[in-house]
């Protein structure tokens, strides 16, 4: 067996200890660190409404109380949030954690379906929201079987729905003496055995599922990580959502341990963005590929002073080598980093330590992190050496626990010949440890650093009665990354497959979110398969390369 070991010094992980006490209450916190004048906190970019550690302290001690002492709330329990980033999302977070319930995130974009769909999977009792998506929240709570006293909301008013900020109150209500404890590893047991977040992948196929992470997963990878960021990062801008495992890591855990601000902005458009990294002097900027291209591309940048980014932090897609080369012209005194992994590994597997803050480094997604361990398996099965590209197989702390309720894809993922992560990438390791990704040989397809699952659009599909059979793959674009396009067996021959097209596009935009909309749809006589009837989605991409290369 080839080992690829990570080069950074071992990190040693608390067993013991859940998020919470870690973060909030241990020697690591910030709170015996600093001064409370000192303290960073929450920012609301549009509203400036702030909340320093310790207001977030005492916000989710009232709301952890209200949610037990009126709601019933168990450990265990989970609550889905269903919401754009807002500073009361990581309130409703911590309250739960707090307790050792389990939050689960969802996209602010779901329909009602899609919604509902979360709320089964992750087997969710609670709901917090805004009156926005309230509708949709109340119909799919219905769907899943939960009480609309259980619908709450993040921010906002709506009749017979408290909100965060009311829950604050009431648990103050119950006064000091009422405030319910933290919860505690029960003894027996290591915080490797308890799940607190939810968050929804496909993994390498089939539909989505929800990953089970760990209070030692999220203390392992906010560790990884703070160890390869520089201390004097004060500052993060939360444009990531929250309900992807990324933002939740890297915009709400480890700002409190780095003592950093996080500024969020409500909703993502480009002249807020610009106008607050500007205005609060945002030195690295964490984006995914398409919002780079946006930067390099709309004319709105230029009327913004962005001198202050030092770097551009990318992750969740590639970043081809002509986005790097027009980023280096335009921001010439800017470096570039990058992190590799998946919901699977809590974020991140690999990344760039200040060492390599440098675009020469940009075709690479960095090196191993600290405590984990590597291994490529060639096409044929056999173990690759130096420079050697094939499917990457991992170990480390950050490996999550598995899939809620399906044993078999937990098997199947994360136990590989025993005990090895099946990231479904293809990549390669250098000499000096640093790993380039290849390409992508999962199901998975990645709109604007989304995933989304083939298997999902191919089961809605297979409901229109013009479709016999059908298979999706991810095609190039420009500025999404990927975008979907169907291959289709058609019922009957038909004149004019425009129409169908148009029909079948439709169909799908009025089912699903924009950004698993199919764009492109082909008529085939058949759908390439195994003998055990999976498709083969190779022979369909290599299809798809060889028709765009005529
Ligand atoms: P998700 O679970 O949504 O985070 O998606 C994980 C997948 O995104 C990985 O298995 C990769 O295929 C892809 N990915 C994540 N980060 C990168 C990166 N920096 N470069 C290339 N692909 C990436």
């Amino acid at each position: 067996m080839v080992l690829f070991k990570s080069r950074l010094p071992d990190i040693d992980l608390p067993t013991d200890i859940a998020v919470w006490d870690w973060l909030f209450e241990s020697s690591s916190s910030p709170l015996r660190c600093y001064p409370d004048h000192e303290l960073a906190g929450y920012v609301d970019a549009e509203t400036k409404e702030r909340l320093n550690w310790a207001q977030v302290k005492e916000a989710t001690t009232y709301v952890s109380t209200a949610l037990v002492k009126r709601y019933n709330f168990r450990t265990t329990d989970t609550i889905t949030l269903f919401s754009g980033n807002t500073i009361w999302y990581p309130v409703a977070m911590f309250s739960v954690v707090r307790l050792g319930g389990v939050v689960s995130g969802a996209s602010p974009a779901y329909n009602v379906e899609e919604m509902t769909y979360a709320l089964k999977t992750a087997k969710a009792k609670f709901i917090a929201t805004n009156p926005a998506s309230i509708e949709v929240a109340l119909e799919a709570a219905h769907q899943a079987g939960i009480p609309k006293e259980h619908v709450l909301l993040l921010e906002g008013k709506a009749e017979g729905h408290a909100s965060i900020k009311e829950l604050v109150e009431i648990g103050r209500s119950f006064g000091s003496g009422g405030q319910v404890q933290s919860f505690k590893i029960p003894s027996g047991k290591t915080n490797k055995e308890v799940c607190g977040l939810l968050c929804l992948s496909s993994g390498t196929t089939g539909l989505p599922k929800a990953v089970m992470i760990g209070h030692h997963n999220i203390i392992a990878q906010v560790s990884q990580a703070r160890q390869i960021t520089p201390a004097s990062q004060k500052k993060t801008l939360a444009v990531l959502p929250f309900y992807h495992i990324s933002g939740l890591v890297h915009t709400l855990h480890l700002p409190i341990l780095l003592n950093a601000e996080v500024i969020m902005l409500p909703k993502f458009s480009m002249a807020p963005m610009l106008k607050t990294i500007s205005a609060y002097q945002i030195e690295e900027l964490l984006v995914v590929p398409p919002l780079l291209i946006r930067l390099l591309h709309d004319p709105i940048v230029n009327d913004y002073d962005l001198r202050c980014v030092k770097r551009f932090s990318s992750g969740a897609a590639p970043v081809s080598d002509k986005v790097m080369q027009l980023l280096a012209k335009k921001f010439p005194s800017a470096g570039f980093k990058n992190g590799y992994g998946m919901t699977e590994t809590t974020s991140c597997i690999t990344g760039f330590p200040p060492e390599l803050y440098d675009l020469k480094y940009a075709y690479s997604v960095g090196q191993i992190l600290a405590n984990t361990v590597f291994r490529i398996k060639k096409d044929d099965g056999s173990e690759a050496d130096v420079d050697e590209p094939g499917e990457i197989l991992a170990k480390g702390p950050q490996v999550v626990m598995g899939y809620l309720d399906n044993e078999t894809a937990t098997r199947e993922t994360f136990n590989v010949d025993g005990g090895w992560l099946r990231t479904g990438d293809l990549g390669s390791i250098d000499c000096n440890g640093i790993v380039t990704i290849h390409d992508r040989i999962k199901e998975m397809i990645k709109v604007k650093g989304i995933a989304v699952a083939p298997a999902e659009l191919e089961n809605l599909l297979l409901g229109h009665d013009k479709v016999q059979d059908v298979g999706v793959i991810g095609v190039p674009d420009e500025y999404s990354g990927e975008l979907p396009k169907a291959f289709v067996v058609l019922k009957q021959a038909v004149n004019g497959e425009e129409n169908v097209w148009h029909e079948l596009k439709r169909y799908v935009q009025e089912r699903k979110t924009k950004y698993k909309w199919v764009t492109e749809f082909e008529s085939v006589p058949e759908i390439p398969k195994s003998a055990s009837g999976k498709i083969l989605r190779k022979v369909l991409r290599d299809r798809e390369k060889t028709a765009k290369s005529r």
